[in-house]
């Protein structure tokens, strides 16, 4: 366990202590991986006829873990607990439910070198991207927790209605919608599980669990935290296997009463499509894919944009939905940027993730690969030149993984189809722009509208953040161009095709998104005596005021008589 916490300044210093803990983890873990995990249903381990090898990245010759390969009949089995189970737990006084949320987010925290190098394994990000990952996980669970502390439950009384003769007391209570499913993305497969799960269960929904097929090892190991935090058997339910089988039967599911997706516009515009279908609408909160722009104005401190760029283009190889996958430069400084780009990226070393030196490790799986391959080529065949990077690497070690140069573009024609489509690969396209509102143009000119990032002086900074088209913006950043959100800080979200909530992830506005409004108005009509009793009250009260009125009338001759003897005096 750690003895500091890791926070989004620690990552850009970290202490000895996490080096020496997360080799401690990689080690322990390559010596014990490739066990047998199952699902997790109704507080049981759950195996199916099919299993799937869950191989790494970085080397296809570790079996990291053998995994279930779940169907149809998993996802009724799952969809039927979390339903069974969800009377109990929406009547669990929110107190008691955000003490079971801390406890899991505390022994996420405990776990983390172990999950951080299990993340690095499976997943292929550099070892502090990895630890980020679990921390901002545990990060979103307390996030929720504390806004349902801060909103008192999201109990709220409002006004009493102006009734004569009646008692009218209105409540409106926040209730959760029932079974929520969360189907979550590969490149941040805890932070995108967790933190919706945590917002769900905090509401008092009951979920089940689909983790992306290449990351279904390190989300079980999350799901064990919230069993071993002693959440009820049947409250969270944890299924794996392919999308297009088992996650389709769980979003058919007629059990279904809210769904968080976070995964690729394709995939996500389908699942609105099919989730339509209904016989009434349901929630569903997407979060999308991006095509995220860094606009570099010619007053802009190139050192910080130069840096900011290159993190943001090429940590986890590109496979951020924040990623800076363009770059728009205005003319006076376009040489100058993209000498220090290549400058910087040259420096970047790509290699087994796990190592403390390796900034880049492989891409996900064997088909980003070929689309890498596939893609530079486009690149070429398009009047494209690579001002960096631009091939696979074979030789030696490499050889088994999924390496990729991290590729910088120039001279792509801004009509070109790659300009709009996430590649989400380690492939970013420079061009050079005459003025700001070129930039502007091209840079809101898609479909996305998750991050964007902006280098410039304070005048152009307030121009760039009215104008710009996206849920998360950063201005004159070094420590990342259009990545890096922290919870808390930065809550996560994107706009037109990023997005369908309009609200972001770990922000002030999340929470109310797993729950329904209900207004509980109760009248009380007076009873008879009591009805009788406002006359007499009513009787009572004009005496007094007539007495009053009397005693005013009396004072005020007092009061005149007193004035025209001190008048008399005075004459
Ligand atoms: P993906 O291919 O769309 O898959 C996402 C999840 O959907 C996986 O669990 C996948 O399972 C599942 N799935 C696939 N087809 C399904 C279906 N028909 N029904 C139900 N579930 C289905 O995305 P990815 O490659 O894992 O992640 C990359 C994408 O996520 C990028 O587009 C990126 O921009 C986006 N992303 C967005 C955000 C954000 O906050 N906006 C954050 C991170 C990533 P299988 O793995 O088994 O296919
Ligand atoms: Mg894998």
């Amino acid at each position: 366990m750690a003895n500091f916490k890791l926070t989004y300044a620690t990552m850009f210093n970290p202490p000895e202590e996490l080096h020496i803990g997360f080799d401690k983890a990689v080690a322990t873990l390559k010596a014990t991986m490739g066990k047998e995990y199952g699902m997790f249903i109704n507080g049981r381990e759950v195996m199916a006829d099919e299993k799937f090898e869950d191989r790494s990245p970085i080397n296809t010759d570790w079996v990291l873990a053998k995994m279930q390969k779940g169907n149809a009949s998993h996802a009724q089995m799952a969809m039927e607990a979390a339903r069974k189970a969800f009377p109990m737990w929406s009547h669990t006084p929110w107190q008691e439910r955000v003490k079971l949320l801390r406890k899991a987010a505390s022994l996420i925290e405990e776990r983390i070198f172990e999950l951080g190098a299990a993340m690095a394994m499976e997943v292929g990000k550099n070892r502090m991207e990895s630890l980020g990952d679990v921390q901002e996980t545990a990060d979103l669970i307390y996030y929720s927790c504390y806004q349902m502390e801060k909103n008192n439950g999201y109990i709220v009384e409002m006004g009493r209605d102006p009734l004569v003769g009646f008692e009218a007391r209105n409540v409106s209570v926040l209730r959760p919608y029932g079974v929520w499913l969360v189907v979550s993305p590969f490149n941040f497969p805890h932070a995108l599980t967790g933190g919706p799960s945590g917002a769900a269960l905090a509401a008092g929904n009951t979920l089940v669990i689909k983790p992306a097929t290449d990351t279904a090892w390190i989300v079980r190991l999350l799901v064990d935290c919230f069993r071993d935090a002693g959440i009820p058997d049947g409250v969270v339910n944890f299924v794996t296997g392919p999308g297009s089988t088992l996650g389709q039967a769980l979003v058919d599911s007629p059990e279904v009463d809210g769904v968080t997706f976070t995964g690729s516009f394709d995939v996500g515009m389908k699942m609105y499509q099919d989730f339509a279908k209904r016989n009434y609408v349901r929630p569903m909160i997407l979060e999308l894919g991006g095509k995220n722009p860094a606009i570099v104005s010619r007053n802009a401190d190139l050192e910080f944009a130069s840096i900011g760029i290159v993190r943001s283009a090429f940590g986890l190889q590109g496979q951020k939905c924040s990623a800076a996958s363009r770059v728009l430069v205005e003319e006076p400084v376009y040489d100058e940027l993209v000498a220090r780009l290549k400058d910087l990226t040259e420096k970047l070393v790509l290699g087994d993730p796990t190592d403390r030196a390796t900034y880049n490790g492989p891409v996900i799986n064997k088909s980003s690969y070929q689309d890498f391959k596939d893609f530079t080529e486009e690149i070429s065949q398009g009047g494209g030149k690579f001002l960096t990077g631009g091939h696979v690497r074979t030789e030696g070690d490499y050889g088994k993984g999924f390496f990729c140069e991290s590729t910088f573009v120039t001279d792509l024609p801004f009509e070109h189809r790659l300009w709009k489509h996430e590649m989400f690969l380690p492939i970013t396209t420079i061009g050079k722009v005459q003025n700001l509102d070129q930039a502007m143009a091209i840079a809101n000119d898609v479909n996305y509208g998750l991050t964007a990032g902006f280098y410039g002086n304070p005048a152009e900074t307030e121009w760039f953040f009215d104008k710009i088209e996206a849920g998360v913006t950063y201005a004159n950043r070094p420590q990342g161009a259009t990545t890096g959100a922290w919870p808390g800080f930065q809550p996560f979200g994107g706009w037109k095709g990023s997005g369908s909530s309009g609200k972001n992830a770990g922000g002030h506005y999340y929470l109310p998104l797993y729950m329904h409004e209900q207004i509980r108005t109760l009248v009380q009509a007076a009873p008879a005596k009591a009805a009788a009793a406002p006359k007499k009250k009513a009787a009572a009260k004009k005496a007094v005021a007539k007495k009053a009125s009397v005693k005013k009338v009396a004072a005020k001759k007092v009061v005149k008589k007193a004035v025209k003897k001190t008048a008399k005096k005075k004459k």
